[in-house]
């Protein structure tokens, strides 16, 4: 098998001291190009993020980028879709962004994107939904939009625990399921397990209650489906709902504590823990979604969730992501490889672009994030958009992928003039 060619850098990576995060001035920051479109809206968004970050720092701080492998180039390059030395770099360097990765067709190849959250221990998949003023949306209101998703990333029934229909194991359980806890399942199942772990819910909770305490955020809404899996999703809620008394006591009240004790205001100082039943809760978004700001659900909600929320705020082209652990993160465009577009330089590359302001964010570089969502605006109020946008605004100019980006570009340039 060939070697992968070894990393030459230039800039420092992002080194850890007693747990916190040192971020250097001139930073190394690999990103894997992806499958699919992935070519296109990263060329697109690179420059926007050199120009947002020589903007914002003027020249004390840079990025120096590092491309590493995953997907179909790795594939073709050392016949691997997931390199073991692309694993090993996002942990030297702590981060990466990404493109959309291929899930391969055939037996028992799981997505490249499951894995490596699962690889990287990527617990929260954090999906940010704000509305850009001017993006067609289907509400009356969107403006009323202004959501962020922690969803749970490592468990659920994407653990990707599952047996086919048919096999040895699944054959297997089902007698141990008979003969030891009565429970029949039909001979031809599929069987899969659905693990959720009080560990795992109450880190993601916490992550989630820290961002609202930190943003000034005024509630936290755990979605869960616990009317029908009491110790699985009714679990997730009750756990979520232990760990802000056994860690947030000062900083939190619970939605009856609103009513009972504070007639129904919220102190300044406070964030209002609540829950709502996950079916419930799609219709939520769409009547009121100014009553939710920070969403804590586990895996597969949140999957659906993020999804129908983006679609308020323009769709899957304008939905940034990232996925978090305590010492590494991946950012990266929420969409997939949309193959019918891939090489056409047309899809929207504002997800990616919105996934570098997060990470900018992230590292503590929020004059490079803000400029870049405020390039963003700007450009989309000029109506200068991309075809998934311009079919839905009338007098819009419809440009190419590298056009938007382009255009965002020189907003950038003009915004800090
Ligand atoms: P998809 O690639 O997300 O594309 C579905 C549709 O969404 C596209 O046809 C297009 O709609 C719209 N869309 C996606 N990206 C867009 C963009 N940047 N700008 C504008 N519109 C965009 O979903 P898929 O076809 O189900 O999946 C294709 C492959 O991607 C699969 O192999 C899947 O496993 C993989 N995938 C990867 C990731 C990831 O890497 N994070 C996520 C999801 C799926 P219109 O046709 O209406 O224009």
């Amino acid at each position: 098998m060939k070697k992968m060619p070894k990393l030459r850098v230039s800039g420092k990576a992002i080194a850890y001291k007693n747990g916190v995060m040192k971020v250097p001035d001139h930073l190394i920051i690999p990103f894997i190009i992806g499958d699919g479109v992935g070519p296109d809206i990263w060329k697109a968004s690179q420059p926007v993020f050199d120009v947002a970050v020589a903007q914002a720092y003027q020249g004390r701080r840079k990025v120096f980028w590092k491309e590493i492998f995953a997907g179909e180039k790795a594939f073709k390059k050392i016949g691997k879709w997931l390199p073991q030395e692309t694993l090993e770099a996002i942990r030297d360097f702590h981060l990466t962004i990404k493109g959309p990765l291929t899930t391969p067709v055939g037996g028992g190849i799981r997505s490249i994107n499951v894995q490596l959250r699962q690889a990287l221990e990527l617990y929260a998949c954090i999906r940010p939904v704000k509305y850009l003023k001017g993006v067609p949306s289907p509400l009356k209101k969107p403006q009323d939009v202004d959501m962020i998703i922690f969803r749970e990333n490592m468990e659920d029934v994407y653990a990707g625990i599952e047996w086919q229909r048919g096999s040895r194991e699944a054959a297997k359980l089902r007698s141990f399921l008979k003969k030891t806890l009565g429970v029949e399942i039909a001979q031809d199942s599929g069987i899969g397990l659905k693990p959720i772990s009080e560990s795992n819910t109450k880190r993601l909770v916490r992550r989630a209650i820290q961002y609202a305490v930190d943003h000034h955020r005024q509630s936290v809404t755990i979605v869960h489906k616990g009317n029908i899996m009491k110790f699985t999703e009714g679990a997730f809620c009750e756990w979520g709902y232990q760990l802000a008394r056994e860690e947030f006591s000062d900083q939190t009240i619970t939605e009856q504590e609103l009513n009972e004790k504070f007639s129904g205001r919220c102190p300044s100082d406070k964030v209002i823990i609540k829950d709502r039943i996950a079916d419930a809760m799609f219709q939520q978004v769409l009547l009121r979604p100014s009553e939710y700001q920070v969403i804590a659900t586990p895996n597969l909600n949140g999957d659906y969730l993020s999804d129908a929320v983006a679609a308020e705020v323009g769709g899957l082209g304008m939905a940034p992501g990232a996925n978090i652990g305590d010492h590494c993160a991946v950012f990266e465009a929420t969409h997939g490889t949309a193959p019918k577009y891939a090489g056409k330089d047309k899809v929207n590359p504002g997800s990616l672009i919105l996934s570098g302001a997060m990470m900018f964010d992230y590292l503590g570089w929020t004059s490079a994030g803000e400029l870049i969502r405020k390039g963003m605006q700007k450009t989309i109020l000029d109506k200068i958009v991309t075809y998934d946008l311009a079919r839905q605004m009338k007098g819009a100019k419809e440009v190419s992928c590298s056009g938007f980006g382009k255009a965002v570009t020189q907003n950038i340039c003009k915004l800090k003039k």
